[in-house]
């Protein structure tokens, strides 16, 4: 016998609360994977760089690859923390641009979303 209390339960509070514990572990991701990247020894020696031994000429070659893949990072951190700052501010799974919907498909897919799929295309 199913309990109507429980089922009233999941309302729009404990999923906005789902929402920023991921946008949160999310941020902690991106900065984890940002700190690593800029640990990689380029003009500091005083890093301990003992572990990577070996991988000195696959790291000159992704230099590049790693700024595009920095800048990725950065750029998904602004969305997340504006994602964040939409929870608490209620305009969350608006567009921050035109103000419409983005879309439930397109925030389960993409929790940190900050504008609709035709704004995030045109910039
Ligand atoms: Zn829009």
């Amino acid at each position: 016998m199913p309990d109507p209390v429980s089922e009233h339960h999941e309302g729009m509070d404990a999923s906005s609360d789902d929402i920023a514990e991921t946008l949160h572990a999310k941020r902690t991701e991106l900065l984890q994977q940002m700190g690593v990247l800029e640990e990689k020894p380029t003009d500091h020696g005083s890093i301990s760089f003992g572990k990577r031994v070996g991988e000195g000429t696959s790291m000159a070659v992704d230099r590049l690859s790693q700024v595009a893949v920095h800048d990725r990072l950065q750029t998904t951190l602004a969305d997340v923390e504006r994602a964040l700052a939409k929870l608490e501010e209620s305009s969350y799974g608006s567009c921050d641009v035109c103000g419409e919907p983005i879309g439930a498909e397109r925030l389960e897919a993409l929790p940190w979303a900050v504008r609709c799929v035709e704004d995030a295309a045109r910039r």
